[in-house]
């Protein structure tokens, strides 16, 4: 079964096509990817209206581009996956618009995906993929959460985060240091020059023996800083950098563990965007090797969106047999959509 997969809940848009067959995870035949990140740039943020108007420019050059790659034409596709959400209510009403158009013009079922599901099963994609069940730590521009993952479609929220985000975290410490939009790889680069024990900065619900993330006094502290460094920031902007990604990599490790414990899984998986911070990923690899547990991630060019993750989770979906796709084309869109809500 071949599987075409759109992504468009934000700023990228994303198309690929997978193969389930003999082997237990799918295939990836061919993915192509469209970033808006340069487009959003000048705005400081994504501009929603710009982003939809992109996704329907790019959505079937990049569709055509993927099944040219596969060797492939749309008479090979058996399903049409898109993401149904969470997302930006225009920009996935383009994916799901054209899915469904495709799936009705092609006579295939069609399958509506959610996003994050689609980043906690990205790992699976990689070389080394991970086996169920396992904790997954998602961390992506909007979303910080703790999961059991018991098998496809079976998510316990453990924890997750009460504001902003990891990713969020990133950004808007990025935005304060002068480092552009969206600033979390740009910080990083820069705290590899730094000192991350330079400032002391809070590292909010360490202690709070839950598994909640709280990353907004954080943001507030760093902006006090700024202030208080006034023209010494140019100078200490590296120190100032690498003290912010140790906080918010530190919480995010020690709840890792502490999730690990309560589970008592021997296997964690993390997934979206953080997942490709360098420090985030050295400091788990050492604590998970301290105590025997494997940790598995997606492809550094697969942890932020991608067209990839919706194709193998509606594929996953389906040989699992948790959903069926159906030849129904009147679609809908859920911009808010709890990832525990999957089944609702
Ligand atoms: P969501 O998936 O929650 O809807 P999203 O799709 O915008 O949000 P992703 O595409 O998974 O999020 O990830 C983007 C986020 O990852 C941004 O906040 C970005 O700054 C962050 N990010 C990407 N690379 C790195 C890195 N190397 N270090 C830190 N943060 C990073
Ligand atoms: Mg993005
Ligand atoms: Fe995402």
């Amino acid at each position: 079964m071949i599987v075409l997969g759109i992504e468009s809940s934000c700023d990228e848009t994303g198309v690929a096509l997978v193969q389930t067959g003999g082997q237990p995870v799918p295939a990836l035949l061919a993915h192509a990817l469209h970033s808006q990140i340069e487009m959003h740039q000048a705005y400081g943020g994504v501009v929603p209206e710009l982003a939809s108007r992109d996704h329907i420019r790019r959505v079937l050059p990049l569709a055509q581009q993927v099944l040219d790659e596969a060797g492939r034409t749309v008479a090979d596709i058996d399903v049409v996956a898109y993401t149904r959400g969470p997302g930006l209510a225009g920009a996935l009403l383009v994916g799901a618009g054209v899915a469904c158009a495709m799936g009705a013009a092609l006579g295939k079922p069609v399958l509506g995906v959610h996003h994050l599901e689609g980043h906690l099963l990205s790992p699976f994609l990689s070389a080394d993929p991970p086996e169920f069940p396992f904790v997954a730590l998602l961390v992506s521009g909007g979303h910080t959460q703790l999961m059991q993952v018991d098998g496809v479609g079976r998510y316990t929220l453990l924890g997750e985060t009460i504001d902003d985000a990891a990713g969020e975290a990133f950004d808007k410490s990025a935005k304060l240091l002068g480092l552009g939009y969206p600033g979390g790889p740009a910080l990083s680069k820069l705290a590899q020059q730094g000192d991350p024990a330079a400032f002391k900065l809070p590292r909010p619900l360490l202690h709070s023996g839950d598994l909640d993330f709280s990353f907004a006094g954080l943001k507030t502290a760093v902006l006090t800083q700024t202030h208080k460094l006034a023209d010494q920031m140019q100078a200490r902007k590296a120190d100032l950098a690498a003290s912010t990604e140790a906080a918010i990599v530190d919480v995010l490790v020690k709840k890792s563990m502490m999730a690990l414990d309560a589970s008592g899984l021997q296997r964690i998986v993390v997934a979206g965007g953080v997942g490709a911070n360098r420090r985030l990923r050295a400091q788990l690899n050492a604590a998970c090797a301290k105590r025997g547990v494997r940790v598995h991630y997606p492809e550094l060019a697969l942890c932020t969106d991608n067209g990839a993750m919706i194709a193998l989770a509606a594929a996953m979906r389906l040989q699992s047999g948790v959903q069926e796709a159906v030849a129904d084309y009147a679609f809908d869109v859920r911009p808010r959509w709890p990832l525990q809500d999957i089944h609702a």
